[in-house]
């Protein structure tokens, strides 16, 4: 019997000894956990994961507190739409996209600056979409094994594009499944699939993969058990996306009441990226050296973009942010949420496109986007409410938790980590 007591003791204290040397509490003055506000949080993290959260809760004795009673707590963000790997060094005598092209290592290693601007802007998980030699496969598999800090990372390699010197449909088809299972065989989560023309200044919308190849790629990455994200510009390609099942409907503008009902009716995810556009107009002459008109262009699509995806919210479409950020887009991931609030999205309806919505997209609902127990331990605190007031998420994060490690600290007015 003593034996039995003094071994349950050992088992009790070691766990204790465990909990106070791995264990954090962190307290926050209020903490919007991705469906609700807990006045006086406390949340207990044990290793990268969530072990409880309470209002007012006891902190074990001995155990590391951070006092973070001067901010509110939310989880960390998730951006649906990136191309991390497109690294500019600010350098506006040339214009960014006509960089000499680097090895991949150098991408890979560049790439986690923008992953660290992210986090700083309190965005710990990026969903990538378009990278090229797999780049991106090796950035989120550093992060992953801890060798590089940076935000969790979900990966579509290169995206697939339209084949028109193939001459036949089921030639096409077949290439398309190809394609298909080597990006997955290769390594990536998500498949992208560039199904009209447009991008940067080109703001044309014109469909250069039909529906059967949609059709075709969305069925074996399906099959494979990975989802896929579709990008067009214009209204025929995003018909089409819809029709053939995507998993996530980036950019399309101009959708019309019908193509918009079936996207609802099918419960695809819509990425507007509507910010990402405004972007480009403000860089216009610096980073990027568009011709003349660009910006009226990028104007007009801006309006159109914000009109159907206003639409779209309006019908009842489940919407994400995505910044679609490139260059020194990073960490300005979540401006999208002012276009969300100006089409009538309440804050937390807002805040929800970047958190716990955007983790049911990743399929990721039970681990990402929640601060819950079992989940990652992935917070922000801003200096603010966000309930009231959505700029202070855009402005004021000032500490940035990832998987239980503190990735970014401005509470002292000095940052731990300068690029
Ligand atoms: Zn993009």
């Amino acid at each position: 019997m003593f034996q039995r007591i003094t071994l349950l003791s050992a088992f009790l204290l070691t766990c204790c000894l465990h909990a106070a040397t791995t264990g954090k509490a962190i307290k926050f003055g209020k903490l919007w956990d991705g469906h609700q506000v807990i006045a006086h949080a406390v949340v207990i993290v044990d290793g990268d994961q969530i072990k409880s959260v309470t209002a007012n809760g006891p902190i074990p004795a001995g155990m590391e507190t951070i006092d973070l009673s001067e901010y509110t707590g939310i989880p960390g963000m998730i951006d649906m739409h990136t191309h991390i790997t497109y690294y500019w060094n600010g350098d506006t005598s040339i214009d960014a996209r006509r960089q000499k092209p680097r090895r991949e290592a150098i991408t890979v290693v560049l790439s986690q600056r923008n992953g660290m601007k992210a986090l700083e802007a309190g965005v710990t998980t990026l969903r990538d979409l378009n990278a090229a030699g797999g780049a991106d496969f090796d950035l989120r598999d550093l992060i992953n094994m801890g060798a590089f800090v940076g935000p969790r990372l979900f990966v579509s390699g290169r995206g697939l594009h339209g084949l028109p010197k193939i001459p036949t449909m089921d030639e096409k088809i077949a290439e398309q499944i190809k394609a298909t299972k080597e990006t997955i065989a290769a390594g990536a989560d998500w498949v992208k699939i560039f199904g009209s023309t447009g991008g940067f200044d080109n703001v044309t919308g014109d469909q250069t993969v039909s529906y059967e190849e949609m059709k075709a790629v969305v069925d074996e990455a399906h099959a494979e058990g990975h989802k896929v994200a579709i990008h067009s510009y214009g209204p025929a390609g995003a018909r089409d996306a819809i029709r053939a099942g995507c998993d996530t409907l980036e950019h399309a503008t101009d959708m019309d009441d019908a193509t918009i009902a079936e996207l609802v009716r099918k419960k695809i995810w819509y990425v507007p990226t509507i910010d990402h556009n405004e972007y480009y107009v403000e860089n216009a002459e610096t980073t990027y050296k568009f011709p003349a008109g660009a910006k009226e262009n990028l104007e007009d699509y801006i309006h159109r973009n914000f009109i159907t995806a206003q639409k779209a919210y309006k019908a009842g479409a489940r919407m994400l942010v995505g910044s679609d950020a490139v260059y020194n887009g990073f960490g300005l991931n979540m401006r999208e949420l002012t276009w969300f609030m100006k089409m009538g999205m309440t804050n937390e309806q807002a805040m929800q496109t970047a958190t716990v919505n955007a983790a049911e997209a990743l399929g990721m609902e039970n681990k990402l986007g929640s601060v819950a127990p079992g989940y990652f331990a992935d917070m922000v605190a801003v200096e603010g409410d966000p309930m009231t007031d959505i700029q202070v998420v855009l402005k004021n994060v000032r500490w940035v938790m990832k998987g239980g490690a503190v990735v970014s600290d401005k509470t002292k007015g000095f940052p731990t980590h300068t690029n």
